[in-house]
Parts: structure tokens; sequence; C-alpha cells
């Protein structure tokens, strides 16, 4: 008699790689989003885990809107839980606290350590307040989005209890974030009649690098929303604001929005950085020293062209670093980000009006406010995903 086939499986052994996505920026959203297109076709054997500190990744370009209540918070935050959910990704809500590049290896701040095959950073930046630290409490960063929420929901707070209370306020940095947000400031206060407002642009005034004309604009509703520019450079005391030519700015608060710093734990990590410790990255976003690391957003320096720490730039690179990483794991060429010569900014005067640069041409008015909305909008509703679904 014949006798039926007897199965067996046999267990050939799976490399199982580690994808450990770091940081929940722009960038990182289309490597979510691009994780979930693929499913089920995932390479197998690879597992992804997400860390970030939160599960709420606060959309800046909204930010100033929230400041004047055009937004409520919900409008201006995107959840990373469902995201990660719908890409096949573990989210660890921690921080990275060291990076060891030659170990492969991240140490989170509840102590435990990460082991991966390959690394995506997109931790962003700091703000840079070392010039301002003697302040103390009076010293309030833009950043983390998160954290001033909070002290700006306190101060506002404030204001509205005793709307004839004297509050001198200060925003130092002459650059987008820093016009955006003493314009939304002036916006928010405007029924405060006890409140001064200041705008510490520095050296080079308001917007470096901006067209003449959207310079103009931007002082032009400056001094609508009375708001005083101060063209200098300052010092944070325990007082107060020194400023450049020796005076003392006695304020209250200063809220800080002065460029970007590289995160501290990067100095260790063996990764080559650049003189400000940002991570050196060639056109497709890959590490020039670690091949097993790729950075997106604000965290990275590009070594083959400068470009400047945006919003713009990190979302753009997105999608690209999304398929670098796939590339990478199935051994397929890798693409570079070549950002286009001009990026459009909106920026928001917090009076229904935004102003537009886009590489020499500028415009102002209620319909570049419409327009950023809708752009904003648009963004947000991307990467809106509940737990459960599917990304389409
Ligand atoms: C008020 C304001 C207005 C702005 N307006 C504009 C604008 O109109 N247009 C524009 O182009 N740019 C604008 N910018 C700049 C823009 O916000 C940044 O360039 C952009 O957010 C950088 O994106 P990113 O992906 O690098 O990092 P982020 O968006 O900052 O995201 C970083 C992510 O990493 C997480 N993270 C941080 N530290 C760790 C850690 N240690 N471990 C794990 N995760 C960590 C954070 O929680 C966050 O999820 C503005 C900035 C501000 C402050």
């Amino acid at each position: 008699m014949k006798r039926a086939p007897v199965w067996r499986t046999v267990h050939y052994p799976v490399m199982t790689r580690h994808l450990v996505l770091a940081g929940a920026g722009h960038a990182q959203l289309h490597v979510l989003q691009a994780l979930a297109r693929q499913r089920p076709a995932t390479p197998s054997g690879l597992r992804v885990t997400l860390v970030s500190p939160s599960r709420w990744q606060h959309y800046s370009g909204m930010l100033p809107g929230w400041m004047t209540g055009a937004y409520t918070l919900a409008d201006c935050r995107i959840d990373v839980a469902p995201l990660a959910q719908a890409a096949g990704a573990h989210f660890l809500e921690d921080r990275v606290t060291a990076l060891d590049a030659a170990r492969r290896t991240l140490h989170l701040s509840d102590g435990q350590t990460l082991r991966y095959d390959l690394l995506s950073l997109d931790v962003g930046s700091e703000i840079d307040t070392g010039w301002a630290e003697p302040l103390g409490p009076r010293l309030l960063p833009i950043k983390p989005l998160d954290a001033f929420a909070t002290v700006w929901q306190a101060l506002l707070a404030d204001a509205a209890r005793q709307p004839d209370t004297r509050l001198r306020l200060a925003v130092a940095g002459g650059g987008a974030a820093g016009v955006e947000a003493a314009l939304a400031a002036a916006a928010a206060l405007r029924n405060s009649p006890g409140v001064r407002l200041w705008l510490i642009a520095g050296r080079q005034g308001v917007l470096p690098g901006h067209p003449a004309a959207v310079q103009r604009h931007a002082r032009q509703a400056l001094a609508r929303a009375g708001v005083q520019v101060c063209a200098q450079h300052a010092q944070g005391t325990p007082d107060g604001l020194r400023l450049g030519d020796g005076s003392l700015l006695p304020v209250d608060h200063v809220i800080a929005a002065t460029g970007a710093r590289a995160p501290a734990w990067l100095a260790g990590s063996g990764l080559a950085l650049d003189a400000a410790g940002f991570v050196q990255v060639g056109p497709t976003h890959q590490s020039v020293s670690h091949p097993d690391v790729f950075a997106a957003g604000d965290v990275c320096a590009r070594v083959d062209t400068a470009l400047p720490r945006s919003g713009v730039h990190a979302v753009r690179a997105g999608p690209v670093v999304a398929h670098n990483l796939l590339a990478s794991l199935a051994g397929k060429a890798l693409l570079p980000y070549r950002p286009r010569p001009w990026s459009l900014y909106l920026l928001a005067t917090g009076d229904g009006r935004a102003i537009a640069s886009w590489g020499p041409f500028s415009a102002e008015g209620g319909w570049v406010w419409r327009l950023k909305d809708h752009i904003d909008r648009g963004f947000m509703a991307r990467f809106a995903c509940t737990p459960g679904d599917s990304i389409a």
C-alpha cells in the first residue's frame, strides 16, 4: 500500500531586520505612510519601531494661527499612534537620549536600548537659547511646540483675567518663526491695553534672506499690529534684555524663536556631524559616515548644498527618504532629493492676511491667508488617521 506523504515544515533562517524611525517629524510622516501603503507586501522579516516622545506631532505652520484663535489645538496636531499602527510599526512613546552608530544602538530616556539595522532620524532641532538662559523663568522657547502651547495658554489666561495689567513681552528672532509669533501674540493680546510688544530681530533685521518687498510687507504688518521692531543683538539678563547699544529692555517674558540648535546627544554618536553638530548627509539623505542611517528635516545638514532648516524641505524630502529606506532594505538604487530653486513661504500676519515669499516674488493680503489655510488644512488631512484605518 502506498503511504501518504509526510509533510514536514522546513525552517529556513529568517533574517529579521529592524527599521527604527526616531522622531515623528514631517519627513517621517511620509515614511509611515509609505510603509502603510505597501502593506502587506512589506519585506518579510522587517520589524519597524517608531520612537517619539508624544503621540502628538504639532504642525508649526499652524501654530501662529492657533495663537490667534483661528485654529483649535486639535486642528494643529497629528496623532502618530494610528499612523504607526497602519504602518505596522510598534510605537514607543519615549525619547532618544543617546546614539551609538558603531553599535547601531539607541538609548532611550526610560533606560532601554534599541538595536537597529536601519535608522531614520527626523528628530528636528532645538531652539538656541544659550544667549537667553539668565532670563530664567521669563524665557519661553517656542519649541517644543507642545510645551510652548501650555505656557502660552497660561499667559493668555492671565492677561484675560487682568486686562489692564502691564505686560511687557518680547519675541526674539527675526526669521519667519519670530515674525509670525510676534504678529500672532499681538493679535491674541489686542484686547489687553496694558500689553507692550517688541520683536528683537537681531542685527540683520526682519526676515533676512527674503526679498526686500517681503521684508517691507512684514515691517508694515508689525507696525499695524503695534509691535516695535528692534534690529539689535540682545543678551538675556535676570532683569530683561541687554541690547547691542548697551540699554536694558525690562521685559516680563521673552518668546525665543532664535535659530536652530542640534540635539546635544548627537555629539557622542560617532556619526559625521557638521561644525554646528547636525548630521551630515548626501543628496540621498544617507549619513556620509554610516550608510545604515538616514536623516531628514532640521536635524540634517546636506554636504552638497546649503538647505535652509524649514518645514518645506522636511516635507519635500519625506517621500525620497521613504523610498530610500525601502530601497536600501531591498538592495535597490537610492534617489536624491533635489530641492527646487525656490520654495513658497506663507507667513500669517494674525489679522486674516498673510505674506507670500517665493523666490524674488512677494504678495500680501487676505487671499494669501486663505491659500495658506487651504494648504495647511490639506497637509493635516493627509495624515489624519484613526485607529484601524488603512491609508489610502
Ligand atoms: C512658530 C514656527 C513657525 C514656523 N513656520 C514655518 C513655515 O511657515 N514654513 C516652514 O517651512 N517652516 C516653518 N517653521 C520651521 C519648521 O517648523 C521646522 O523647520 C520643521 O518643523 C522641521 O521639521 P522636522 O521634521 O525636522 O522636525 P519637527 O517637525 O520638529 O519634528 C521632530 C519630531 O521629533 C520628535 N523628537 C524630538 N526629540 C526627540 C528625541 N530625542 N527622540 C525621539 N523623538 C524626538 C518630536 O517630538 C517631533 O515628533 C516654523 C517654526 C516655528 C517654530
